[in-house]
């Protein structure tokens, strides 16, 4: 280490979440309180089983796990639960602002009601502030279903828009590329929705895609996308047109064995505005500061660049301009003081 960086020193760095499934953020333990309370059969009785049936080496197999994981979410109470434990170890993570993900179609097609689902997590998000955390909710679709189904998505969701700010793009990117999705992406713009889509790392056509999602889509935001850096017209459009990244890097450890770090940081020297995300972390067993941590130690990163993504997190998250600045500054009286 060049620096005398510490996981104490990243925990107190004011941050913002921007690339979490909510449905990923499912310890064991409540797994197995959910379980047990709504009847649902898992295959695991203890905690120490269900971490080992966490295991994966690819998104496919990572996605066999996790959405079966989901059954034990059956009413509002659970759905609320869920977001507000993840709240809670927010809090701890130095964690100001996030903006969730939540996949409403792992939900309804196996008969929970949209509303149930919104309505759970949107009661943890009112109170999220009474833990000093600004929170929202982005709808994402998954984009191994139909068009149809996500367009039928939209149009349940709809009335509830005043509980959500954006949409995004999740699940298995092989064979479904965004342009797949570009009608119901136009419509939740017209609808006054932010827009954001997942480029996967290594996928198939990886720059084709992440092309589609800046140019045809005109996304406000890329999550993961790190692929990017293959292209450098691609890296000139994103700068000219403040798209910011959302990377986990401990999340690409998993499912392509390299945390894409060299890419991180060519990114940021070239003035991206790329950020340090914590995806599904229940599975990977890491939250914010522990991917920031982990990168900052592998790559002998510096402290101005761990607080450069930090800063930038906050700029490229959908609040205002006052309260960009207003994080800003409280970063920088953080740095001053540590
Ligand atoms: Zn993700």
């Amino acid at each position: 280490m060049t620096t005398n960086l510490t996981l104490d020193f990243i925990k107190g760095l004011p941050k913002a979440e921007l690339h979490l499934h909510l449905e990923g953020t499912l310890e064991p333990d409540l797994k197995l309180k959910l379980a047990q309370k709504n009847k649902v059969d898992i295959g695991q009785t203890t905690i120490e089983e269900v971490q080992a049936s966490y295991q994966f080496d690819s998104l496919p197999s990572f996605l066999n796990i996790y959405y079966p994981a989901m059954n034990v979410l059956q009413d509002e109470e659970d759905f609320y639960e869920l977001a507000m434990a993840y709240l809670k170890n927010a809090k701890e993570q130095g964690i100001k602002r996030a903006e969730l993900f939540f996949d409403p179609q792992a939900h309804t097609t196996r008969g929970v009601s949209f509303e149930t689902v919104i309505n759970g997590y949107y009661r943890a998000i009112e109170e999220s502030d009474t833990l000093g955390i600004s929170a929202d909710l982005i709808m994402c679709f998954l984009r191994d279903m139909s068009a149809e189904s996500a367009e039928e998505t939209l149009q349940q969701a709809l009335p509830y828009k005043d509980k959500f700010i954006a949409v995004g793009l999740d699940s298995d990117e092989k064979g479904n590329p965004p342009s797949k999705f570009a009608k119901v992406f136009a419509e939740a713009r017209e609808a006054g929705l932010k827009l954001t889509m997942h480029c996967d790392i290594d996928q198939e056509n990886s720059i084709e895609h992440i092309r589609q999602v800046i140019e045809d889509i005109k996304v406000d935001r890329i999550d993961h996308g790190t692929n990017i850096v293959e292209d450098q017209k691609l890296v000139d459009y994103v700068n000219e047109h403040n798209i910011g990244l959302t990377s986990c890097p401990v999340s690409n450890g998993f499912v392509v064995d390299d945390m894409k770090g060299k890419e991180i940081i060519e990114l940021l020297e070239q003035g991206v505005k790329v950020t340090v995300n914590s995806d599904d972390p229940a599975y990977f067993q890491s939250y914010i500061s522990d991917d920031l941590f982990a990168l900052a130690t592998k790559y002998d990163m510096t402290k101005e660049q761990i607080v450069q993504l930090a800063k930038n997190s906050f700029e490229i998250s959908w609040i205002s301009e006052e309260e960009k600045n207003n994080y800003l500054t409280m970063i920088d009286e953080y740095v001053a003081n540590n």
